[in-house]
């Protein structure tokens, strides 16, 4: 049975609808996503616009289609702003309402002074401008999601482009005072093709944000929230998934944190911990896995690297923490951090072997006075030939050398 534009106008209207409350209840589920709030008024607004322009099309009361298209438009403008806010966290009140108020004027004006057939060629023309903003918008941000940003732009160009061929029909007859709203193969598509591309659009925005709640769970189940950095957990998972030995492990504790409590107070201790997890990051940046194991203790995992590159790079991290100063309860103060290496030369990395080895070395460096490296070796050899002797008692010192077990 084929549907007459009417039916189309309603079945659009309907489904416009069932959209907003979507959205709008999804919303309620996670209300930090505010962009589906400007979402649902927007599809509100269109599916509002699109009711009173099919009483328009009985009537022809210009107010009535004024107040249509007025509607409509400000619904596709919302529809541009929730866009914005989803890339960019911030909905752009501005743009929004310069586009609503600019594409209503241009088309109420002709609309009102009688010239319908104008106005509602400025309107095609306004939707069309206001989808392809919103497409290129999209397409800005289409490295959050390589299939679904492209195929929702693609959808936002064609329904954009779904609005040309009705203000060219009207154009190419010259009509500007109509006696009935325009009724045309290029209407009747459009409407066809919002009606396709509303749930399209509609359900392609809605698992985006599904997507992006859950990579913000994950990624919060794996931070660590005082430092930023993976915690123990995660970093378990990394080394259970794709990472491959041979591989060398620093581990870090905090020298006399318990005192720095003390005398300082825990938020000065807080702040020793951020400190050190920025240089921890900044110093693994590409090279390594930098964790926060639990308390005052990190790790920091260095794929392909050698027992003397991962204990020269921990011998960095330790010198840099002992040179930031810091101020508590008990004044200025300065900080000191123990670590013990270990390496393993197998190709999948036992974790809990490699963590014992590098406990060992830590509480070797712990008894040795603190504020230095040690490292976990069997072959004191190789360790004695691949370390260049070094002149000054800290670097010296720094290197504990231990014979496994
Ligand atoms: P050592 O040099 O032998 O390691 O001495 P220590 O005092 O550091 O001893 P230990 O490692 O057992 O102490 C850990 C302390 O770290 C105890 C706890 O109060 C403190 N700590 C653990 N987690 C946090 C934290 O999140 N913030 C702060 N401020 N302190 C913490
Ligand atoms: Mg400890
Ligand atoms: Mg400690």
């Amino acid at each position: 049975m084929p549907l007459d534009y009417h039916s189309l106008l309603m079945a659009f209207a309907l489904s416009g609808c069932g959209l907003a409350i979507t959205f709008f209840v999804s919303w309620l589920a996670s209300r930090t996503e505010r962009f589906l709030i400007a979402w649902t008024f927007g599809v509100a607004f269109m599916a509002l616009g699109v009711l009173v322009y099919s009483w328009y099309a009985r009537t022809m009361s210009p107010a009535v289609g004024a107040a249509g298209y007025t509607i409509l438009l400000a619904g596709l403008a919302f529809v541009f702003g929730a866009g914005r806010e989803f890339r960019t966290g911030i909905l752009p009140w501005r743009s929004m309402a310069i586009m609503a108020t600019a594409s209503s004027l241009v088309m109420a004006v002709p609309m009102l002074a009688g010239y319908n057939g104008a106005a509602i060629v400025m309107l095609n023309a306004a939707a069309t401008i206001i989808l392809l903003i919103t497409a290129w918008d999209y397409w800005l941000g289409r490295a959050e999601a390589r299939l679904a940003i492209p195929l929702l732009t693609a959808l936002y160009v064609l329904t954009g482009l779904s609005f040309v061929p009705c203000a060219i029909l009207l154009l190419q007859d010259g009509e500007w005072r109509l006696s009935q709203a325009p009724s045309n193969w290029a209407e009747d598509l459009n409407i066809v093709v919002c009606l396709i591309t509303l749930s399209g659009i509609g359900a392609l925005s809605l698992a985006l944000n599904q997507a992006r709640l859950a990579r913000s769970h994950k990624r919060d189940a794996e931070t660590d929230p005082l430092t930023g950095l993976l915690n123990r957990r995660a970093l378990l998972s990394r080394i259970a998934g794709d990472i491959k030995g041979p591989a060398a492990l620093v581990v870090f504790d905090m020298d006399h944190f318990k005192t720095t409590n003390d005398v300082h107070g825990h938020p000065a201790g807080d702040d020793v911990l951020r400190s050190f997890g920025k240089i921890l990051a900044l110093s693994c940046r590409s090279q390594g896995l930098a964790a926060r194991l639990g308390g005052e203790e990190f790790a920091l995992l260095l794929p392909g690297a050698s027992l003397v590159t991962a204990a020269k790079l921990a011998d960095g991290v330790r010198k840099r923490l002992a040179k930031r100063h810091f101020s508590g309860d008990g004044g200025a103060f300065t900080s000191t951090t123990s670590a013990g290496v270990a390496y393993s030369a197998d190709v999948v990395i036992d974790f809990d072997a490699l963590l014992r080895d590098a406990d060992k070395a830590l509480y070797a460096a712990k008894r040795a006075g603190r504020d230095q490296v040690a490292v976990s070796a069997d072959d004191t050899e190789f360790l004695a030939h691949s370390w260049p002797s070094q002149d000054g008692r800290r670097d010296a010192a720094d290197l504990v050398r231990l014979k496994a077990g």
